[in-house]
């Protein structure tokens, strides 16, 4: 039977040690309760959570999947308790307000929770995601009576929340979107039109829903500057309980791929009674609250799917014996080695373990600039913002696509019985297929970050990572023990600059460059990041060896796995800088009517 037992040394690692959150958290005003044995005893809670309750409905939200009937939507068996035992553990308030309700710690600590619910059962982790981002979309741009109203009853999580973007015409492209939004005399709006692919659109695990909406006004500007946003109720409020039901229903749940325990949902309004939220015709500017939150957590999946794939290979390849290790047997009492002595078998293993440990160091460094980005003074909240801006579509896309690979290489290691259900990993893979798709596809993420960050900033956006970057290697460029990290590493960083020069003066020439180096220059750059965050990992493990140690066997394993980064995946940079600079010409030259014939 799979499992998941929460990397706790690794949190720690990351989160106290390399990230040194203790003097984060004091630097932050409102941070004053996370102390470090505070920020354990809930990391520790959460773990247990996790672990005991919702790992095991992991494999039955696969099994049985949602059921639709009529409008309803029945959630896997145990996901409804399970959810009631989240809300009383007060785990939706966490990271929110205390003025509605929360508990007002950091995002950063949010994000740990969010890592271990979601690697423990991505499916049951979407309904409380999906309200996160919507809570924070009402808190950054609701009125103090939608706050009242909406954001106390979604930070109880006595009610849930929902992302509604995409028509069946449009996912990509919103400019295109229809829902229509009709103003009453009330100052409310009638909303009509359909949605497709929402998750957690129609459930039973909470009494109320609120759909966080995607609409235009009469006569607003055609595209992306026509669109506004709106709260939709599924049940009106009524006082503090909720009253008669809105015109939004269910029409049908999607049979998918993966992620069977979360319902995708249509959702079709017929003059829904609902609210603006933030000005007219800014709705997308206000909905990128939800999608930034949501894109980071879409991150989160790309490392949740790693760190499963790996925890479940890892005994398998300790246990399951075939054939002899090429230097000899190893296991002479046995009748064969344990796969997990080839080097092929290694390589997957380690593969997985890097992306998982160096894409947490990713995300937790990333949600520190949430922190930041919320609570710093002017100038560090600047700073936070456009590092998180250059580095979301990093994380996302990247960190989803390795997520993908290390899921894969989980069937690979269990050979015939990874294709089995039963084994589980054949699930992780479907299960992270998603997360390439949605929150913007992996293609979109790198328009987003060579087109529209990198480009349109004349590379700043890229130099406010590079110079943290070139800082860190310029700081250790004499310590012996670092060199074989900080001088790779300081060669790609520059590369890094001159690769974007040469793409840009190419896009100058012909857009089409922009969308033809894009998909590789985001993997480069994911590629550069993680060696980063692998170099910090083995400085801070480098000294902690030096300075002496009672965990030699955790230090020394961290430096051997960034070792193996630097050796085996940093080359992949190789590929994608060489493809980036092949030009569009390949990919344009074929005309649309000539690929068949
Ligand atoms: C299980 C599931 C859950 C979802 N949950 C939600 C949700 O909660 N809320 C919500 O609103 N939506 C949700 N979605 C929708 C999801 O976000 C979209 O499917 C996604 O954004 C892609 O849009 P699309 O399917 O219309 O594909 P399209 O936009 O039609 O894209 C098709 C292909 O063309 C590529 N492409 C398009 N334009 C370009 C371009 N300019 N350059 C390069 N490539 C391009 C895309 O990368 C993709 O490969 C969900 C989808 C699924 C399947």
């Amino acid at each position: 039977m799979p499992d998941y037992k929460a990397p706790l040394r690794e949190i720690q690692f990351v989160m106290n040690e390399v990230l040194e959150s203790e003097k984060h958290y004091a630097s932050l005003p409102g941070c004053e309760d996370a102390t470090p044995d505070m920020v354990n005893a809930i990391i520790e809670e959460g773990a247990k959570f996790a672990e005991r309750v919702l790992a095991p409905l992991n494999q039955v939200g696969d099994q049985e999947g949602c059921q639709f009937n009529d409008g309803d939507v029945k959630t896997p068996t145990g996901f409804k308790e399970a959810y009631q035992q989240y809300v009383e553990g007060g785990w939706p308030s966490l990271s929110h307000d205390p003025a509605h309700g929360g508990q007002g710690l950091p995002e950063s600590i949010g994000t740990i929770i969010s890592e271990m619910v979601g690697t423990a059962n991505w499916s049951w982790g979407m309904y409380p995601g999906l309200s996160h981002g919507a809570m924070n979309t009402l808190s950054e741009h609701g009125t103090d009576e939608q706050k009242a109203v909406y954001l106390t009853k979604l930070v109880s999580g006595e009610w849930t929340g929902t992302m509604c973007l995409t028509e069946s015409h449009c996912g990509t492209d919103l400019g295109l979107l229809r829902t229509k939004a009709e103003p009453q005399a009330d100052g409310s709006y009638k909303i009509s039109g359909s949605k497709i692919f929402i998750s957690a659109g129609e459930h039973d695990m909470a009494e109320n829903i609120i759909h966080i909406v995607l609409a235009r006004l009469p006569d607003a500007p055609a595209g992306t500057k026509g669109i506004s946003l709106f709260i939709v109720p599924k049940f009106m409020p009524q006082g503090d309980a909720v009253g008669a039901r809105n015109g939004v229903v269910c029409g049908s749940i999607e049979h998918k791929m993966g992620i069977h325990g979360n319902a995708t949902c249509v959702l079709n309004f017929d003059d829904a009674t609902g609210y603006l939220i933030g000005p007219p015709n800014k709705g997308l500017n206000c909905m990128f609250t939800f999608m930034n939150t949501a894109r980071l957590g879409t991150a989160l999946q790309g490392l949740a799917h790693a760190e499963w794939g790996f925890q479940n290979s890892l005994p398998y390849a300790k246990d399951r014996l075939q054939m002899r290790s090429l230097t000899g047997a190893k296991n002479t009492d046995g009748a064969a080695d344990p796969i997990i002595v080839h080097p092929a078998v290694r390589n997957m293993l380690l593969t997985q373990k890097a992306f998982a440990e160096g894409g947490r160091a990713l995300i937790y460094f990333c949600a520190q600039l949430v922190d930041k980005a919320k609570l710093a003074g002017a100038d560090e909240k600047l700073e936070a913002d456009a590092l998180l801006a250059f580095l979301t579509p990093i994380a996302k896309a990247f960190l989803t696509e390795t997520g993908f690979e290390s899921a894969n290489h989980g069937v690979q290691v269990y050979g015939g019985h990874g294709y089995i259900a039963e084994w589980g990993m054949e699930q992780n893979v479907r299960d992270a297929r998603i997360s390439m798709l949605y929150e913007g596809t992996t293609q979109i993420q790198a328009l987003d970050l060579l087109g529209r960050k990198v480009l349109m900033s004349q590379g700043e956006s890229l130099k406010g990572f590079t110079k943290i970057v070139h800082k860190f290697c310029k700081e250790h460029a004499n310590n012996d023990a670092m060199k074989p990290f900080v001088e790779p590493l300081a060669t790609l960083n520059h590369e890094w600059g001159e690769l974007t020069m040469k793409v840009g003066m190419k896009a100058m020439q012909d857009r089409e460059e922009v969308g033809a180096a894009a998909v590789d220059y985001l993997m480069y750059s994911g590629y550069v990041t993680l060696a980063y965050f692998w170099a910090r990992m083995a400085q801070q493990a480098q000294l902690a060896l030096d300075q002496g140690t009672s965990e030699e066997a955790f230090y020394k394993a961290k430096v051997t796995t960034a070792r193996f980064y630097f050796a085996r995946l940093l080359p992949r940079t190789r590929a994608h800088a060489e493809i980036m600079q092949s030009g569009a010409e390949s990919l344009m030259a074929l005309d649309t009517e000539h690929f068949v014939f």
